[in-house]
Order: structure tokens, then C-alpha cells, then sequence
């Protein structure tokens, strides 16, 4: 039955794991096909899911609170799907279960509504999971999900591994698990992972949890933490649950899934303390630990990314190769070559040695504290925008230590100044990000960087992070 814990009778992942098993599948298909599912949310991974279990056989109708854009509506109707808009009718309230969009809120009052009534609400990759018993490696985190995610990637295609990378990051998990050949290479966000029941991963990997979107978890930090956790939930002991070392709630909670019978290998990474079992660094080398015995990786230096915190992706990246049986040699080569991920501490371009990076995807002061740590010279830092109640005091040693000059942009200009202003010798207000650019010209020296790194969304000013980001490397190319 679909959403019973019990998902061996559908699916098996048990044995040999990476088989796939027609027969099962056939069960699931069967299953849907008998229910009328609505659809919550019509945004990309909605109208994804919709449009997957409508294949399936199932009756679908779709739901949105909101207006839906007209290319996917133009999907709906492609693909037969009843919708309706701007409000959730009586119609929305006859499902046998829900499938949301990740950017619904548990709160709304239509899923309000299904939970009250004892009915099933599953998220959106939780629908798509039914559909295949293909490996599934998910990462999940505050931050470096994007980094983690493009570089299994990259690593599975040097080592010519046949895959798709979906989920959180443009293509929805429903748009490819029919069809694609392969492992299933997802980033999930913790909205994602609200509404699980079976969803179970054959690598997960939790790369870090610091405080952000709390709002969506009624600013209770324990809740977001928990929301987290749950990749690894469904996992046994034939799976792998790859886990950030140094981060002491992940820790805890290890602790307590070391207690259970059937844990999934629990394989640690950490660039600053040796792990009982996983990757770790010393004398500046990254050592693989399992069973007891140590294998040299590689020297870090030869890592294609800079930052503790990018040599921290790269373990879990690497852990999550050798979990999946690829070759050292593969693991080494696609480590040194990955190029990094366009506005994640990207290198724009040299000016008189001053070197320019664009991190316009920090949008969080934890990020930001990353991104400094990255660099042991002298710093011009611009920052600012929406500020989401932002405290920087988290960044102000490293701030004293490194950065002379603050240019600060955006809305939160006056509140990034009355943290900050008095922290560093330089404090500037820029209108415009040319204007932003142009005042960190006059004060780098050779030698040194700007970052831009703005702790903030984007949206007073930008499109979205990528728009900001696009805005000035075009500004840095004109100096
Ligand atoms: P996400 O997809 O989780 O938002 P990204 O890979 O897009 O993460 O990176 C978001 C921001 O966080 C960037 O500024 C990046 O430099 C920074 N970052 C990347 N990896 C980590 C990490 N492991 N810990 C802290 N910050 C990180």
C-alpha cells in the first residue's frame, strides 16, 4: 500500500539493493492507478508530480492557493490534468491523498484540513520515489547542498557512471525517475522532507543544520533539525548515512541512531578532528577510514576548491563515491578538477591583483562566516539586502581580523551599519552594486580580495541571488 512504512512489499531495497525489479514497480503502479490524488501547489516539482502519477494511471487534479503561470497550465492541459487557481474549491478537499509542493506550508489550511481528517500528505519526492528502486544518493544541509550535489555529479561523471541530478536544483525528481537509467543524484531541501513516509536513500548525506527558515518551522530550531534527520529515517543497514562530525546536533543525533539494530553504516567527515569511521585530514592529507584500516586519498592541497568548508563538501562528496563503489583513483581525479558552482565563492576575475569573488549565494550570516574563513588576506567585504533579522555578531572576529573595508548595499544598509559600522576602520553605503564595485576599487590593494558575500536575500534590489551575482561579475569585467 502506498505510504505504509513497510515499502519491502513494494519496493525491494533490501539484498542487492542496486537491482531493479520489475515486478515490484508493476505492484505500485497498480496503486496509484486506483486513487484520486490532488495535487497541492502548482510550481515546478508540483506540476512534475502531477503529471508523473496522472502517467501512472492515477486520477489527478491540481490545487493552487495562488495563480499558476501560464506555461504550466499550458502542462495541465498538455497532459489532461483537471486544475483549478486562485483558491482551493471543494473539489481540492476529495482527494484518497495529498502531494505537495515543497513551497506549500504544512500550516496552509487545505493541508490543515487532510491531517485533521487522518489523510495522507506526501511531499513531492516522496510521490516520485515510488516510481523506481534505482540507487538514490540525497543531500541535504543549511548549506552546501548545491556544491555537494554538482560535485557527485562531476564525480560520477568522470567515473562514467550512468545518472540524473534532480531535485531542489531546477529538474523535480518526477520530471526524471521515469525513465532515467542510473543513480538518482538528488539535492533535497527540508521542506522536502516535511511530508516522507518511505522515501529511503542509499546514501544520504547531512552536510551541516545552522538556524535558517525558521519561520517555516514555527521558529523552533528543533523542529528544522528534526525535518533534517529525516533523510535518513528509512534507511537499514544496507544503506549509508554520511554525516557532518564536527557538528554537535548531527552528533547527538548519531548517537541515538548507533543505538538502533538496523542503522544504516554511519560514515563521518570532518577537516579538523579524526572520525572513528569516514574521511578526515591529517598532515594535511585526506585519509579514508573503514574497518579500522586508513588509506591516503590525496593531498588536500590538490583539492579543486578552496575553504574549510568546501574541503569539508569535498569529503562528503568523496565518501559518498566510495560508498557507491567508485574508484579512489576516479575520487581523487574528481576532486582536484571540480571547478565549483557559479555564485558560490566563484572567482569573477584578477584587477591590478586584486582578486574579485562573487558568493552571492551566501544568504545567511553562517554562510558568510564560511566565505571569510576561506581567505587569509586583507578583505573588502560588500554585504547587505533583505535582511531576514540577520545578527552578524557571529562574524565579527573574523571581521576584525581580515576585513578593513564594509561596503554595505540593499534595505539593511542602516542595520548592517549599527552592527558593524563601528567593527571595522572603513564603513561605506552604496546605492547600486556598480556603485558598490567601484568604492571597493579605490580602497583594495594588490594582493587582496573583494567579496562580495551579502548574508541576505536578494529581492530589494535583484531578480534572485543569480540576477545579483550576474550584476557584478558584469560590474567587475567593466572595471
Ligand atoms: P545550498 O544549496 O545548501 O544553499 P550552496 O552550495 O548553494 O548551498 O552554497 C550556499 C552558500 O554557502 C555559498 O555562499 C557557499 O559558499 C556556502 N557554503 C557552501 N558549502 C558550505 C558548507 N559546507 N558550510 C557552510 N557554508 C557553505
Amino acid at each position: 500500500m502506498v505510504g505504509t512504512k513497510d515499502r519491502s512489499s513494494i519496493l525491494d531495497h533490501h539484498g542487492d539493493a542496486w537491482n531493479f525489479e520489475p515486478s515490484n514497480i508493476e505492484d505500485q503502479i497498480m496503486d496509484v492507478a486506483n486513487k484520486h490524488i490532488v495535487v497541492i501547489g502548482a510550481a515546478r516539482s508540483g506540476i512534475a508530480a502531477a503529471i508523473l502519477l496522472k502517467k501512472k494511471g492515477a486520477d489527478v487534479f491540481v490545487s493552487d492557493y495562488g495563480i499558476i503561470k501560464d506555461d504550466w497550465k499550458q502542462n495541465l492541459v498538455d497532459a489532461q490534468i483537471d486544475f483549478e487557481e486562485n483558491g482551493h474549491s471543494d473539489k481540492a478537499k476529495q482527494a484518497d491523498f495529498v502531494v505537495l509542493s515543497p513551497g506549500v506550508p504544512t500550516e496552509s489550511p487545505i493541508i490543515q484540513f487532510y491531517l485533521n481528517t487522518g489523510k495522507k500528505v506526501y511531499s513531492e519526492i516522496e510521490a516520485a520515489s515510488w516510481f523506481t528502486d534505482q540507487r538514490i544518493i540525497a543531500t541535504t544541509g543549511s548549506n552546501g547542498k548545491t556544491t555537494v550535489t554538482n560535485w557527485l555529479d562531476h564525480v560520477w561523471k568522470t567515473a562514467k557512471r550512468d545518472h540524473s541530478v534532480s531535485g531542489n536544483i531546477g529538474v523535480a525528481f518526477s520530471d526524471v525517475v521515469d525513465g532515467s537509467g542510473g543513480d538518482f543524484i538528488l539535492e533535497i531541501s527540508s521542506f522536502q522532507l516535511d511530508h516522507i513516509d518511505t522515501f529511503k536513500p542509499t546514501i544520504s548525506l547531512l552536510l551541516n543544520i545552522t538556524p535558517d527558515h525558521l519561520n517555516r518551522y514555527g521558529d523552533s530550531f528543533e523542529a528544522y533539525a528534526a525535518s533534517k534527520f529525516r533523510i535518513t529515517e528509512n534507511q537499514t543497514e544496507e544503506d549509508w548515512f554520511i554525516f557532518n562530525y564536527d557538528d554537535p546536533i548531527i552528533k547527538s543525533h548519531v548517537e541515538s541512531l548507533q543505538k538502533k539494530e538496523d542503522a544504516p553504516k554511519l560514515w563521518a567527515f570532518s577537516y579538523n578532528n579524526e572520525v572513528p569511521e569516514g574521511a578526515f585530514v591529517r598532515d594535511e592529507h585526506i585519509i579514508f577510514k573503514f574497518n579500522n584500516k586508513e588509506e591516503t586519498l590525496m593531498p588536500v592541497y590538490e583539492v579543486g576548491l578552496s575553504g574549510n568548508h568546501n574541503l569539508n563538501n569535498g569529503l562528503a562528496t568523496a565518501l559518498a563515491a566510495r560508498a557507491a563503489e567508485i574508484k579512489n583513483e576516479a575520487i581523487r581525479e574528481s576532486l582536484q578538477s571540480f571547478m565549483g558552482v557559479e555564485h558560490r565563492l566563484e572567482k569573477v576575475r584578477d584587477v591590478d591583483g586584486v582578486k574579485y569573488i562573487n558568493d552571492s549565494k551566501a544568504t545567511n550570516v553562517n554562510a558568510v562566516w564560511f566565505a571569510l574563513d576561506s581567505f587569509q588576506v586583507p578583505m573588502t567585504l560588500i554585504l547587505g539586502g533583505r535582511d531576514k533579522g540577520n545578527d552578524y555578531s557571529e562574524i565579527v572576529d573574523q571581521i576584525k581580523e581580515k576585513v578593513h573595508t564594509i561596503i554595505a548595499i540593499g534595505e539593511s544598509k542602516d542595520r548592517v551599519e549599527d552592527q558593524l559600522g563601528e567593527v571595522v576602520p572603513n564603513f561605506v553605503k552604496a546605492e547600486s552594486m556598480m556603485k558598490a564595485v567601484r568604492a571597493a576599487q579605490k580602497v583594495a590593494k594588490r594582493g587582496e580580495v573583494v567579496l562580495l558575500s551579502p548574508a541576505c536575500a536578494s529581492f530589494d534590489m535583484f531578480d534572485d541571488y543569480e540576477h545579483r551575482g550576474k550584476v557584478f561579475k558584469e560590474e567587475v569585467y567593466k572595471l
